[in-house]
């Protein structure tokens, strides 16, 4: 018996994670993610799919990131009729991640509707609107919890087991009968951070689709980066000045709220304010607390002894813009936790133009940032960037935490593929190409995989 594999996103690019699976009459889907980065990528999110969204039978849903979730109503509004399966923690975020999504998509289409209306130029129609969103949230309805199979019809059985990425965040084995196991790693995650568990163990994928986002690098040990980031603050702190986080508002901010609370218990915490200044980093903090299933041993024990690991005094969460304007008064001792990420929006980048000027304060970067973008910009430590049309010189302390990745590092992606014994087929996708091709050449030193691809997009394989 064959099966059909091809793949439509993160192929030939990091993003739009998507890859459809045919076996024993089901057409399965294994998420259905946005392409983002430069306009020629976003583009394809308008574009079809490679496959009928109409023929689609089930959507296996690794997480919730944008780059795995985004273009499910795009997926339902060209016909898709099947049932979505992931986690109901995955579920939770998927719900905030689409609807901030369609209103950027309403915003900006109405922001070209300002910018052209005049000039004659055709109207441009958002990729999605909030009620496509709402439409696709009916599919969802199947959970799976970790460790416990799914049947979907009497040949094929798929298990989603922790990937210890982000908050519900999975890798999926699908079981076909006759042919064995295809095993899809979503992102996977990495090691010894808090809140949630560390990514566990495959079991013997026969094929085995394995994301490569790291997967030509080690990441820095968490300790010493928790330890550097203190000493920012501190050193901040003590200068007078106050310390801004861009930071993405799944994980990476809960995390961050996480260590700070641990600082003020360890009393390494100087006198200062929080805020979580960041609605959608709030709306998942609040989330987060309604999955223990998700948690590690650590946190678990907190809550049980009805402790929160995202409260601490002197934490704020400042749900409006008037809250989050205030901020601007507070000169010195405030730490702002606030997106986006890279400082391509959001709430950070008037945090910005009233501290970067000033030599005190400080830029704390603990997440990637894309060339290009205004994060970057600073991480490269330019003089002076652009700000609300402005020009603002650089003078603030910068750091750049490297250890905070909730991404699998090569260490890890290696150890993770040598719990299956024979692979026959490995395919790597969601990485740079460099990165991938470097990856590959490892697998086949340490001869762990009978045939390794690197799909372009659209290519289909039988096997
Ligand atoms: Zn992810």
């Amino acid at each position: 018996m064959a099966i059909q594999l091809s793949f439509h996103g993160a192929a030939d690019t990091v993003t739009g994670s998507c890859h459809l699976l045919q076996a024993e009459g089901l057409k399965i889907l294994v998420d259905c993610g946005l392409f983002q980065g430069d306009r020629q990528w976003e583009e394809r999110n308008q574009q079809d799919f490679g496959f009928d969204p109409r023929s689609i039978d089930y959507l296996l849903l690794t997480h919730g990131h944008l780059d795995h979730c985004g273009r499910i109503p795009v997926l339902v509004r060209k016909g898709f009729k099947g049932k979505i399966v992931c986690t109901s923690a995955t579920y939770d975020i998927a719900k905030i991640v689409l609807m901030d999504s369609a209103h950027i998509q309403e915003e900006d289409a109405e922001q070209w509707r300002k910018i052209h209306a005049r000039k004659g130029v055709p109207q441009r129609e958002p990729l999605y609107t909030t009620m496509d969103a709402l439409d696709a949230f009916q599919h969802f309805g199947t959970f799976a919890g970790y460790e416990q199979p799914v049947r979907l019809n009497g040949k094929i059985e798929v298990t989603f087991k922790d990937a210890g990425h982000i908050l519900g965040a999975a890798f999926v084995e699908v079981v076909i009968k006759g042919f064995g196991k295809v095993i899809f790693s979503g992102d996977l995650g990495n090691r010894g951070k808090p809140i949630i568990k560390d990514p566990c163990f495959p079991d013997g994928g026969d094929v085995v689709v394995i994301e490569g986002t790291y997967a030509d690098r080690n990441h820095k040990n968490i300790e010493t980066s928790v330890d550097e980031f203190r000493k920012a603050i501190l050193d901040t702190c003590q200068r007078g000045g106050n310390v801004l986080i861009p930071s993405f508002a799944i994980e990476r901010a809960q995390e961050i709220l996480f260590y700070l609370r641990e600082f003020y218990e360890q009393k390494k915490l100087p006198a200062c304010h929080v805020y979580l200044d960041s609605p959608m980093g709030i709306r998942v903090t609040d989330l987060m607390r309604r999955h223990p299933e998700c948690f590690d041993e650590e946190t678990a024990r907190l809550f049980e002894k009805e402790e929160d690991p995202f409260d601490f005094p002197g934490l704020q969460f400042t749900k409006t813009q008037e809250a989050s304007r205030q901020i601007n008064a507070v000169k010195s001792h405030a730490i702002i936790i606030a997106g986006s990420g890279m400082c391509t929006g959001g709430r950070i980048k008037h945090h910005l133009k009233h501290n970067l000027w000033r030599e005190e304060s400080s830029v704390i970067f603990v997440g990637y940032q894309a060339e290009g973008t205004l994060g970057r910009k600073i991480v490269d430590r330019e003089k002076q960037v652009t700000i609300f049309g402005e020009t603002c010189r650089v003078n603030a302390q910068i750091h750049t935490i490297g250890g905070f990745s909730s991404h699998a590092d090569k260490e890890i992606l290696i150890d993770w593929l040598q719990h299956n014994k024979e692979i026959r087929h490995l395919f790597l996708v969601h990485g740079e190409r460099d990165s991938l091709a470097s990856f590959q050449e490892e697998v086949k030193k340490r001869n762990m995989a009978k045939d390794i691809h690197i799909p372009h997009l659209n290519e289909k394989f039988s096997l």
